[in-house]
């Protein structure tokens, strides 16, 4: 098992708001179970890892853009667990490496760049087969998958999550939300954040890794598309930031928290709701933003 992982607290949010329309937020922090394998990548990565373990695998496989937190989740929790890694990054190799690509090398990751198109297409460069294609265990871009489900259900395994009316995460593939939705009573609604500008096919991606229909998505608050930011959101950030202590990143977690406090002013959810928000990690992502933006 992977060292270094803290059990992840939960929060209870004091905001005026939320008196006022008597609604009550917890918050899951899954970003301060470890520095680099962050919040939910951990958990969609468990199955697959054991998975690579049983069949004897030594290489593990993945892809991802340079600011990935999952190919950097990747690079750490094999270091960690005693696999060798590859990294099959989105677009040409640049002058200087991102923040993000740097400590994926330092995790011994082998970073291989492959052109856009290429990168659609999930082709492998001929080099990289030459580590032995036996030994290699591939994982889809962000985790993808029925394991990744499996692994992200047991986010809500963690501590008592019955009480919750309403369960909210942010959605890049749908791996999280659906292994939420897996793990979820019949009762609880599921409420997906997408990242993605008009991604409508999010909910055939989620309905293809679990069956449960208790889940919906929300699509208005992209900011532009992934990873496109606002003055409007870093000015959230920060001042969600001052009033709750939480940092947020502004891939993923900034775009949530501002779409459930914005949902909860619109009064969409009823007085008396009690909603988990799970806070997904993804911090080091940050650190491509120009100094001062944040004030975390
Ligand atoms: C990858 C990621 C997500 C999206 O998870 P999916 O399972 O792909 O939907 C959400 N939050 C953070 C911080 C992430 O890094």
């Amino acid at each position: 098992m992977l060292s270094q992982l803290t059990k992840p607290s939960v929060d209870t949010l004091q905001l005026d708001i939320l008196i006022q329309k008597q609604i009550r937020i917890d918050v899951l922090r899954l970003d301060l179970i470890h520095p680099t394998i962050s919040g939910n990548k951990w958990y969609k990565l468990q199955e697959y890892l054991k998975d690579a373990q049983q069949l004897g695998k030594s290489i593990i496989l993945s892809f991802g853009g340079a600011f990935s937190n999952h190919i950097v989740a990747t690079a750490a929790a094999c270091s960690n667990l005693g696999f060798e890694s590859i990294g099959i990054i989105r677009g040409e190799k640049p002058q200087i490496l991102s923040v993000t690509l740097k400590d994926a090398r330092k995790y011994g990751m082998k970073l291989f760049f492959v052109s856009r198109e290429q990168y659609c297409r999930k082709e492998i460069p001929e080099e990289v087969w030459s580590y032995g294609p036996n030994k290699i265990y591939m994982i889809n871009e962000g985790g993808y998958g029925v394991k990744g489900m499996h692994g992200a259900a047991r986010i809500l395994n963690e501590f008592d999550t019955r009480k919750y009316s309403h369960i909210c995460v942010s959605v890049g593939t749908g791996t999280t939300l659906a292994g939420l939705a897996f793990a979820s009573a019949a009762n609880q609604n599921l409420i997906g954040v997408s990242v993605f500008k008009n991604n409508l096919q999010l909910k055939d991606q989620v309905n293809k890794l679990t069956v449960r229909t208790n889940f919906q998505i929300i699509h208005d608050y992209h900011f532009g598309g992934y990873a496109r930011k606002t003055g409007e959101l870093f000015e959230f950030m920060n001042r969600w930031f001052l009033a709750t202590k939480i940092p947020t990143d502004f891939v993923y977690t900034g775009k949530l928290f501002y779409a459930v406090h914005d949902l909860v002013k619109n009064s969409f959810f009823d007085s008396g709701s009690n909603i988990l928000i799970v806070h997904s990690g993804g911090l080091q992502g940050n650190r491509s933003l120009p100094v001062g933006a944040l004030i975390f």
